[in-house]
């Protein structure tokens, strides 16, 4: 097996996944305290479950430079969230499937939705849309 570089990670996403009226309110909740913290791309709301995803959910897109701080965070103020958290080297089954970290409950993810997934789609740079308040 091949050892990947580190810089094969661009970016990373948090998905943030929602059951109900009652967890989509505590998901409203945390999107903004996010908001008010970290330099990240706050995706907008998928209340039907999409691609991959068994769940509603929204996605948070982060920078490298971003990982240490946000991720800790995120691992205490989740609030009983399932959280999905993967790199983006391009590979996007791997990324999801066996490179990936939860928080939380441990979904399933839909392998199926990969099929139709080129597997060296570019994700997009990312260009922070929140603008922290707070200092975490
Ligand atoms: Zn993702």
């Amino acid at each position: 097996m091949t050892v990947q570089q580190l810089d094969a990670i661009r970016s990373y996403h948090a998905h943030i996944y929602f059951d109900g009226q009652e967890q989509r309110g505590i998901a409203e909740i945390l999107r903004e305290e996010i908001a008010q913290r970290f330099s990240v791309l706050i995706g907008r709301w998928h209340d039907h479950p999409i691609g991959p995803h068994t769940r509603p959910m929204y996605q948070v897109a982060f920078s490298t430079s971003e990982f240490a701080r946000f991720v800790p965070w995120l691992m205490i103020n989740q609030r009983g969230l399932a959280v999905l958290i993967h790199p983006n080297t391009g590979r996007s089954r791997r990324d999801h499937l066996s490179d990936s970290l939860w928080l939380g409950e441990k979904l399933g993810i839909n392998d199926e939705a990969f099929r139709v997934d080129a597997q060296t789609n570019q994700e997009p740079e990312i260009v922070p849309n929140t603008h922290p308040t707070v200092t975490p």
